[in-house]
């Protein structure tokens, strides 16, 4: 699975293999963390993952038509929604991925960084996002830039040309084997 990041966005079939998906139907894509860094799979609203395979977090989108021309902007909204369902003190990975979705806010200018704070060993960035009055502090996860830089742009061409429908997380804290 080490090489997976460069797959495509979608695959056009529920990961548990029951049907392909036509234009507009709905599914939940799951964002896995692995070695090779993140991992997508998309299922039918029918299926889920398998018990003991725990995601970092989940969206809902609908498959778009494959004649319509590829949305490769990444939607704000969607990425807004699931970087404010992660608990700022989740599991290691959660707080990863959310260092890495404010990080995507901020370079489309939805989050301002306000500064950074160092508390022993720890960073931490705080951002605010002005048109909706909010402030997060995000700890910074203990990896090298490059690393931060190649999760961030694998990150969007996992999360790019969705057509959201809920835009909401659903299962982020439940990583504990639910
Ligand atoms: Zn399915």
């Amino acid at each position: 699975m080490a090489t997976e990041w460069q797959m495509p966005p979608s695959t056009g079939q529920c990961a548990a293999g029951d049907r392909a998906f036509e234009p507009g139907d709905a599914f939940r894509a799951y964002l896995f963390a692995t070695p090779g860094g993140y991992e997508r799979r998309d299922y039918c609203l029918a299926c889920a993952p398998p018990a003991g395979e725990a995601p970092i977090a989940s969206w809902k989108a609908r498959h778009a038509a494959p004649s319509a021309p590829r949305r490769r902007a990444l939607d704000v909204e969607t990425v807004y929604a699931l970087f404010e369902g992660l608990a700022a003190d989740g599991p290691p990975q959660q707080r990863q991925l959310r260092f890495v979705l404010a990080l995507l806010l901020w370079r489309r200018r939805v989050l301002k960084l306000t500064d950074t704070v160092q508390e022993g060993e720890q960073e931490h960035w705080r951002f605010a996002a002005p048109s909706r009055g909010d402030l997060h502090v995000v700890e910074r996860p203990p990896l090298a830039e490059e690393e931060i830089e190649r999760l961030s742009a694998q990150l969007e061409s996992l999360i790019s040309g969705q057509v959201p429908i809920d835009a909401v997380i659903s299962d982020a804290s439940g990583v504990a084997n639910a």
